[in-house]
């Protein structure tokens, strides 16, 4: 990640009096930089104790939420958890496969005229699939097994 777009998101989060200490300044490295992986808030939670211990689920929480209001991030529920995702208006495909989340880029194609004529403004939209395109690859690499 540019240090420059970093320091433009701490100044902002600065600037609503959130107090950012070394901790929450690598909490909020972390997410930025692991954005696309749509990682839940225990996920990453788990994942950024291991570097700062004892940070709380509450501080990954409000830090979320903050980064999710100056619009650098989206959150979304999935299956009573909180998952981080990018911002702009994507498809995101769920996998019942294997658990994970993969982002289709939309174009102002079908879906999302469909949409916008019903007089709807969509900010996410997640479709549950039984597979996904990395799930298909790695059944290819296996021989085709079904
Ligand atoms: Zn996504």
């Amino acid at each position: 990640m540019d240090d420059g777009r970093l320091e433009r998101i701490l100044a902002e989060m600065r600037r609503r009096g959130f107090r950012l200490t070394p901790q929450r300044v690598a909490l909020v490295r972390y997410i930025i930089a692991n954005v696309e992986n749509h990682e839940s808030l225990r996920e990453i939670h788990e994942k950024v104790s291991r570097s700062v211990p004892g940070i709380s689920v509450s501080t990954v929480y409000h830090t979320l939420k903050l980064l999710e209001d100056i619009g650098v991030i989206k959150t979304f529920e999935l299956e009573g958890r909180i998952h981080v995702d990018r911002p702009h208006l994507h498809l995101n495909i769920y996998c019942r496969d294997d658990g994970r989340v993969v982002d289709l880029e939309l174009g102002e194609g079908e879906i999302l005229s469909l949409l916008k004529s019903m007089g709807l403004t969509p900010r996410n939209i997640i479709v549950e699939s039984e597979t996904c395109p990395p799930s298909l690859a790695a059944r290819g690499r296996e021989g085709g097994r079904r």
